[in-house]
């Protein structure tokens, strides 16, 4: 698959630990979410988290910037984890620098196969 054989490309490395969150970024989390409660990935509104594209270990200073957020979730509602695997190339400690676009390009391909499904299903009830 060309879309997950991209995001394995755009692996990164480092791994540095042991960082304090901010106070602020409960706050800051639920302001996103009201923002934007829906994954960008799916479109699930469960198991909702907000990742951050630029991880905290590698740039503690955008912890709090909004722009630096993207809400994903860990639903597996379509059979994965998109925080995971969209927004961490299916490694947690793995930035996926392209998480915008990826999330965007998955979010279309899903609802394209969901429109497909259901105009197959009309299909078959026209036929009857
Ligand atoms: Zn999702
Ligand atoms: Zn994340």
């Amino acid at each position: 698959m060309q879309f997950l054989k991209r995001i394995k490309d755009r692996i990164l490395g480092k791994i540095p630990r042991g960082m304090k969150r901010s106070s602020k970024w409960p706050e800051v989390r639920k302001k996103h979410l009201e923002k934007f409660p829906k994954c960008a990935a799916c479109g699930s509104t469960k198991d909702l988290q907000v990742h951050h594209c630029v991880l905290f270990s590698d740039d503690p200073s955008l912890e709090l910037d909004p722009s630096n957020l993207i809400t994903l979730c860990t639903s597996k509602k379509d059979g994965f984890n998109c925080h995971r695997l969209i927004g961490h190339c299916n490694q947690w400690t793995q930035p996926n620098v392209d998480v915008r676009k990826d999330a965007h390009d998955w979010y279309e391909k899903l609802l394209f196969a969901r429109m497909a499904s259901e105009s197959e299903r009309a299909e078959k009830r026209y036929k009857r």
